[in-house]
């Protein structure tokens, strides 16, 4: 089943696209656009509907935060369609010129991307006619997400680094460490509204992230603690009273997992001791 879901705040209007094969979609991928700027393209799977809503607007520049599916799936269809400048950070600009593979569950839920070389790098800031957008690199989730943060407004476009106040599963490649250094530099940001990509908060947005990073760095001091007493990956997850949820584990063939959050602080200990 294919749901779009529209909303506006102040001058952002945000759209949510889910989609499901076996009923109501659970995800959705948001898409947002203020004064001419379209952040991030949603998914392939849901590419009709997209371009059916935002063919409409008058878009003048994309912007990327990650190179991630759920965010880029349509962005060649975009770039046709708008024919406008498209940009994103330099490590995001490398990571589409040969995307990494997705699971089966990526490809269930979202549907799959092509390389893409037409990216343009920025730094630094994003101008529009009416607004300034600060660039805040915040790798973790992905090496190359950034957030855009309108100070004057109190907006930030989060990309993934929220998403919900605890999270299960990790990708292979995320950084708990990282996660937790750029919840810490965001917090240091005037805002109240957190236009996240997959649940938007329209109030209390520091607050959420707030909890977000208390949940992360709990979760790292513990699995750190039983790491330096000697316990190999399993034994922490189920030291810390975690178990697997393997339907998910097995759909995405090891790609996500709670165990890659064990793992991911286990490389980021590692990797402090070096
Ligand atoms: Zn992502």
């Amino acid at each position: 089943m294919k749901k779009t879901k529209t909303f506006k705040y102040e001058e952002v209007e945000g759209f949510a696209f889910g989609s499901w094969p076996f009923g109501q979609p659970k995800l959705f991928s948001h898409v947002y656009f203020v004064d001419g700027l379209l952040l991030d393209t949603g998914h392939r799977n849901m590419r009709k509907d997209i371009l059916a809503t935002l063919g409409r607007l008058e878009v003048n520049q994309i912007f990327i935060s990650h190179h991630h599916e759920d965010h880029t799936g349509n962005l060649q269809a975009l770039q046709q369609h708008f024919k406008c400048p498209t940009y994103s950070s330099a490590a995001c600009i490398e990571l589409m010129k040969a995307p990494p593979r997705i699971s089966f569950a990526q490809w269930l839920t979202w549907g799959n991307r092509g390389a893409n070389f037409q990216l343009e790098e920025k730094e630094g800031r994003v101008v529009t006619t009416n607004y300034q957008f600060d660039i805040i690199p915040i790798p973790g989730h992905a090496i190359d997400m950034v957030a855009l943060h309108e100070a004057e407004k109190g907006w930030l476009f989060s990309a993934d680094l929220w998403v919900y106040k605890y999270i299960r599963y990790f990708m292979r490649a995320e950084s708990m460490y990282q996660q937790i250094e750029s919840i810490k530099r965001v917090l240091q940001l005037d805002f109240d509204v957190l236009f996240c990509s997959h649940n938007p908060q329209l109030s209390g947005g520091k607050q959420k992230l707030r909890e977000k990073l208390q949940f992360l760095e709990d979760f790292y001091g513990r699995a750190a603690d039983f790491y330096h007493k000697g316990y190999s990956p399993a034994a922490i997850l189920k030291a810390m009273g975690l178990k697997e949820d393997i339907g998910i584990q097995l759909l995405s063939t090891g790609e996500l997992s709670t165990i890659n959050m064990v793992r991911s602080v286990v490389r980021d200990e590692k990797s402090k001791m070096d």
